[in-house]
């Protein structure tokens, strides 16, 4: 299909369709911002590049196609007849993927949701940006009880510590008679 193109034209277009949005990527973007959240889009430096990502709330937002990333049970899915093995391996290949992308994403502590495109679709829509409002605001609290919880837990250890470092010390006075 890129025959005829040079190496940078390729380069180019290939660019070009990473980074444009798709038309549900983008509601749910406008959905969020509506809601009072702000984020990163695309962020490279994630496994995954995930297409919305919320610091803050330590969450990551993949928007997917039904089709192309295999939504079970959905009428969106379906292997095309012509060259099913074909597709179902493709499409399996780009389910493993998503998969190892997750795994790596919670490994570094990042809360994934999945918003299926079918999800968007208008008449069901608002119900879905509600429930991922929610997700992302409770995966926030997680977040930030964490936090706290791992501060605690330092100055629990630091605690102990300077108690191990004066007893070494009265005990060093103590063996040379300061005491
Ligand atoms: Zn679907």
């Amino acid at each position: 299909m890129f025959d005829t193109f040079t190496a940078s034209q390729r380069h180019e277009i290939m660019a070009s369709v990473r980074s444009e949005a798709t038309a549900p990527e983008l509601i749910l973007r406008h959905a969020l911002w509506h809601n009072g959240f702000r984020y990163r889009i695309n962020d490279k430096r994630l496994p995954g590049s995930p297409d919305i990502v919320l610091p803050k709330y330590r969450t990551v937002l993949f928007v997917h196609g039904c089709f192309w990333h295999g939504h079970a049970n959905c009428s969106r899915f379906t292997i095309p007849k012509t060259n099913p093995e074909y597709w179902s391996a493709k499409i399996s290949h780009n389910k493993q993927r998503d998969q190892e992308v997750w795994r790596q994403l919670e490994s570094k502590g990042w809360a994934v949701i999945i918003v299926w495109e079918c999800q968007l679709k208008k008449t069901i829509r608002k119900e879905t940006v509600a429930n991922v409002c929610d997700e992302i605001i409770n995966n926030g609290v997680l977040y930030y009880k964490e936090k706290e919880e791992r501060k605690r837990a330092r100055e629990v250890y630091r605690n102990e510590i300077r108690v191990k470092q004066e007893r070494r010390a009265f005990l060093l006075k103590m063996s040379k008679g300061l005491v």
